[in-house]
């Protein structure tokens, strides 16, 4: 069965047309300005008719915040104003005119791995995306994870650290993502003195670990690698995944997931130095695509059946 994946994040909207494990056509555009519920939602049911996909083809749609256990509506999207508590999913399926599903982004990306991707066929992963903010998923026995309210999976959040302020939306302390999210690293490289090797430029992550040998920049990368990888060991421990897969923009650099690989083990019990395995994403930005639409085309499959619904994302 095909389906309709679409990514809402705050500068962009992508909506592709899966078939047969593949993104068979695909609309993008910028995200419109005022990141109201309505305007947005005609947007997107606009680029999803543009896809000619019918009210035969189902659709699922991953927005950049929480879902609540029902995955019906909104719990809270950061930078979109007004979206809190209201039935994004009904809303949705209205404006489209068929099957419509919603799941957090992170989530979804995690879901496109096991349908799709690095987690092919695997009922045991972790998903961890190092970007701007840290981000993640967990599939476990063969599911995703919600947890009692929907919220489970902040993989972000967990406490690596001790006092270093998490983000507005979160306001927590000692997290991952304060401590390893991109902008949490430049804050921290410019603490370090760390400049640009153009001097009027801020730091960039590209250029410092480009200099990652030089003995005023290593102790910069020794201090990410080793929170990263502690919050891998920490996740291997709770959850015993067959794999951890890595997103995100920070592992793109040039032997990143070989010096990540090799901080991990010593973090680590011994049964799970054996066991423990970390792979790139090999859908990279396709990855909330794929897992909305599969979820999508779940949702269909058991209307079709006429199953009662089981919140919270279970795989096809
Ligand atoms: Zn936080």
């Amino acid at each position: 069965m095909n389906a309709v994946g679409v990514d809402l994040g705050g500068h962009k909207v992508v909506a592709g047309f899966v078939e047969n494990g593949a993104v068979r056509a695909r609309v993008e555009e910028s995200t419109e300005a005022s990141r109201e519920p309505g305007p947005v939602i005609a947007q997107i049911a606009r680029m999803v008719h543009e896809l000619g996909a019918g009210s035969q083809v189902p659709t699922g749609v991953c927005i950049p915040g929480g879902v609540d256990a029902s995955r019906e509506n909104a719990l809270m999207i950061t930078n979109f104003m007004g979206w809190n508590g209201l039935p994004i999913r009904r809303m949705l399926e209205e404006a489209i005119g068929g099957c419509t599903v919603i799941e957090n982004d992170a989530n979804a990306y995690a879901l496109g791995e096991g349908f799709a991707g690095a987690a092919r066929g695997m009922n045991d992963y972790v998903v961890l995306t190092l970007g701007t903010g840290i981000g993640g998923g967990i599939v476990s026995g063969g599911r995703l994870l919600t947890g009692a309210h929907g919220m489970a999976g902040e993989l972000g959040h967990i406490v690596l650290g001790c006092e270093e302020l998490c983000g507005p939306g979160c306001r927590g302390v000692g997290h991952f993502e304060a401590m390893c999210g991109a902008d949490a690293l430049e804050r921290r490289a410019r603490e370090m003195g760390l400049g640009h090797r153009a001097p009027e430029r801020h730091p960039d992550l590209r250029d410092l670990w480009a200099r990652r040998a030089d003995p005023a920049v290593a102790p910069f990368w020794d201090f990410a690698l080793s929170t990263i990888a502690r919050g891998i060991a920490s996740l291997v421990h709770v959850f015993d995944p067959e794999l951890v897969i890595i997103g995100g923009g920070l592992r793109r650099g040039e032997g990143f997931m070989e010096l990540l690989e090799a901080r991990i083990p010593r973090y680590l019990g011994e049964p799970f130095r054996r066991t423990m395995q970390i792979r790139s994403s090999l859908l990279d930005t396709d990855a909330p695509i794929f897992g909305a639409a599969g979820l999508a085309r779940a949702r269909m499959e058991r209307q079709t059946a006429g199953q009662m619904e089981q919140p919270g994302g279970e795989r096809p």
